[in-house]
């Protein structure tokens, strides 16, 4: 039933849009007349004097006061930009993206002069910027290079609830730098109530908070529990709009497919009640959306029309949309979290939390008296959601995180001083995976090639296979590769009405080795053709994809660069590029299962090749992978046909070739792979307090 439902009932729109009050009303206010509005403001002497007065101290007050946008301006104003930039983190690419923008906006200047953004592979900071917007991420591998954080007067760790890895490891470097850096400000920002717990942790600093200035929200329940979430999300978003007085809708969903393929249901129903029904703005917003795309969102809806928001997670505090009446939620998010059948971090879809439930809700409150519809029970608010959500730390894979820490030479984890600590077994596996890799030695501590790892600003798999590659005289190839997975999804275009075009001249890419080697070929098949947009659209590739795969494959090479290492092309022997992979993604090995699909080596978990693989059909015995991707079944996202023994050879703490026992022959024991576990074994393994020895 893809069709608006029939009991949906038609009230008269006009009258409503001319007639509306209070509820309604638009009115345009200068960018000193909106600044000067937000609460703030209001609290703009005490905050300076604060700061002043404390070198630490937690903000609270509720999103959309102005902590993002208004502090960061407050202190430029007020002279701290003298002494070096303000820096503002934030948890995601897009919230960083966007607010500096606004700021940007506000002060009159362009992104990228006195107010600029960095994250990951795209720096839009100059001499002249001031105050600084970039990602968690980003800081974490400034404090690396620059533990003094010398160029700044002033670090905000903004939105600290969301306590994403990142914010959580920065808590506690921090805490570090303020004693070497006896004039650097901190300020930790958070929209919700953990600003005791956050004062707590900081040596008890002073807490400011900003009075809010919300509106009650009525809060709906579903009656029974929705077997379709997607489906009643819509149906609402249309029962709503037909029969609620003026005011923007917001519908939280979990990810870029599923909005995606909302956007379109929502516009077909649209337009199936024909043009006597006011409009219905649907506007997309989530983390991999192009920026332009993304700042229309902020554009309030025409007279007479409404918009609705579809939106991740990241219109729960990160960014706020003026005009919200309107809440409808699902109460799910789609989260990273370490799967250990698989031994790897796995995005899936849960429930969330009752403190996001609240924080969702509150959206609706900002403008005036709104509603939020929530699509589950009430029962299984109270019953089956977890009061807050689980930090970050806890729930994810930190090798990554370990690399970087050990890089800054801390080696005693467990007495580093996290405000939640992760689970010992969770630090334990990042450390085995890191051993395993050969960027921690026998006792824990850093080795020269764990050293260069952390210097890329990757996955640790995804920089040893780079690292490798220099060795095994292929680096030219993989830097192309290791581009174009970093720098965006997928560079094929696949148009609905186009696909089978678009597959026929996806597969001439092909390679029969894999994925991996497909990517190169079309990224050398467009650099030969002069990487121009025509080729692309020819061939079905995405030109902006391809670009930022281009600058991302730049920067890579000033890294290399600056430490001296060579860039090597291996030609047509690609093999040894399969080799490199090998060496950074042993792990995510998997052997043809004889019935369907693969077994991973690991695990033995059933995993699947994806219709659109370049191995799809081809009779790949052993393959790697990159990611796993879970939508209907477990998918292997870019897979490469590799032999066992390369895995040995990549990894021999972490495989073994089977033994004797069973009566194998010598050639079948080859193709026998069996993973070794647990070199780091107990609890109390005093590898998790590793010191540094000698001089
Ligand atoms: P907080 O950080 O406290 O949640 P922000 O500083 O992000 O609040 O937002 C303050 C106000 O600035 C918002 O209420 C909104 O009105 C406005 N705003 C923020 N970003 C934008 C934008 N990109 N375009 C238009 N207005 C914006
Ligand atoms: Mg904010």
């Amino acid at each position: 039933d893809a069709g608006p439902r029939a009991a949906i009932e038609m009230p008269e729109w006009k009258k409503i849009a001319t007639g509306r009050g209070e509820l309604g009303k638009k009115t345009v206010l200068s960018i000193k007349e909106q600044r000067e509005s937000l609460p703030a403001f209001r609290m703009r002497k005490q905050f300076l004097d604060a700061v002043r007065q404390y070198q630490l101290m937690v903000v609270v007050g509720d999103t959309g006061s102005g902590k993002t946008t208004q502090l960061t301006q407050y202190l430029a104003e007020d002279g701290f930009a003298n002494a070096g930039i303000i820096g503002c983190t934030q948890p995601r690419r897009v919230a960083a993206m966007s607010v500096a923008a606004r700021v940007a906006d506000e002060v009159g200047c362009r992104v990228g002069e006195e107010v600029g953004y960095t994250i990951r592979f795209e720096d839009k900071t100059s001499n002249s910027t001031r105050i600084k917007y970039m990602t968690d991420g980003i800081m974490q591998r400034e404090i690396l290079l620059d533990p003094e954080l010398s160029r700044y007067s002033v670090i905000m760790l903004d939105e600290a609830h969301e306590r994403t890895i990142a914010t959580d490891v920065l808590f506690g470097l921090l805490k570090k730098t303020l004693k070497r850096r006896p004039d650097l400000k901190i300020i930790i920002t958070s929209a919700t109530l953990d600003a005791e717990k956050f004062s707590t942790y900081f040596l008890e600093c002073p807490i400011l908070s900003i009075p809010g200035r919300t509106f009650p929200v009525e809060i709906m329940y579903s009656r029974e529990p929705e077997s379709d979430y997607l489906d009643a999300a819509l149906t609402t978003v249309m029962q709503i709009h037909l029969t609620e007085p003026p005011g923007d809708i917001l519908l939280f969903l979990t990810g870029k497919e599923e909005i995606d393929t909302s956007c379109e249901i929502l516009f077909e129903r649209m337009k199936a009640l024909g043009p006597s029904v006011p409009e219905l703005m649907i506007l997309p917003i989530y983390g991999a959306l192009p920026s332009e795309i993304a700042s229309r969102i902020f554009e309030p809806a025409p007279d007479g029309t409404r918009k609705v928001v579809i939106a991740t997670n990241i219109a729960e505090t990160s960014i706020t949309i003026d005009g919200i009446y309107f809440v409808v939620d699902p109460g799910f998010v789609k989260q990273t979290a370490y799967d250990a059948k698989l031994g790897m971090d796995r995005l899936q879809v849960t429930p969330i939390s009752q403190a996001q439930a609240k924080q969702r809700a509150g959206r609706a409150g900002r403008t005036g008296p709104g509603k939020c519809f929530r699509l589950y029970t009430e029962a299984a608010f109270q019953s089956e959601m977890l009061p807050t959500t689980i930090p970050e730390i806890q729930r994810q894979n930190l090798a990554n995180t370990i690399l970087m820490l050990k890089a800054m030479g801390v080696n005693d984890l467990i007495n580093f001083d996290f405000m939640d600590p992760p689970p010992t077994n969770t630090m334990l596996t990042a450390l085995e995976e890191l051993y395993a890799l050969s960027a921690l030695d026998e006792e824990g501590l850093l080795t020269r090639l764990g050293r260069r790892m952390a210097d890329f600003p990757m996955e640790p798999a995804l920089a040893k296979s780079l690292i490798m590659s220099i060795d095994l005289g292929c680096s030219d190839e993989m830097l192309s590769i290791v581009a174009m997975i970093s720098a965006v999804q997928t560079v094929f275009h696949r148009p609905k009405d186009k696909q089978q075009q678009a597959d026929q001249k996806k597969a001439k890419f092909h390679d029969p080795a894999g994925d991996h080697l497909t990517l190169l070929n079309v990224y050398q098949g467009w650099k030969r053709a002069g990487a121009t947009d025509p080729w692309c659209f020819e061939n079905f590739i995405q030109p902006k994809s391809m670009r930022r795969a281009e600058d991302v494959r730049k920067q890579l090479v000033q890294i290399l660069e600056r430490h001296k290492l060579r860039i090597l092309s291996c030609g047509r022997d690609t093999t040894r590029v399969r080799q490199a992979l090998c060496s950074g993604f042993f792990r995510n090995s998997a052997r043809k299962d004889p019935t369907e699909g693969y077994k991973t080596l690991v695990e033995g978990t059933p995993v699947y090749l994806h219709p659109s693989s370049a191995l799809f059909g081809k009779a790949a015995e052993h393959v790697i992978y990159h990611s796993l991707v879970e939508t209907t079944r477990e998918y292997m996202h870019n897979v490469t046909a590799i032999e066992p023994k390369w895995l040995v050879e990549a990894a021999p703490t972490f495989f073994k070739v089977a033994g004797k026992e069973g009566g194998l022959s010598k050639r079948k024991r080859a193709e026998r792979i069996q993973p070794l576990h647990n070199r780091f074994a107990g609890e109390d393994d005093w590898r998790l307090s590793a010191q540094r020895k000698g001089g």
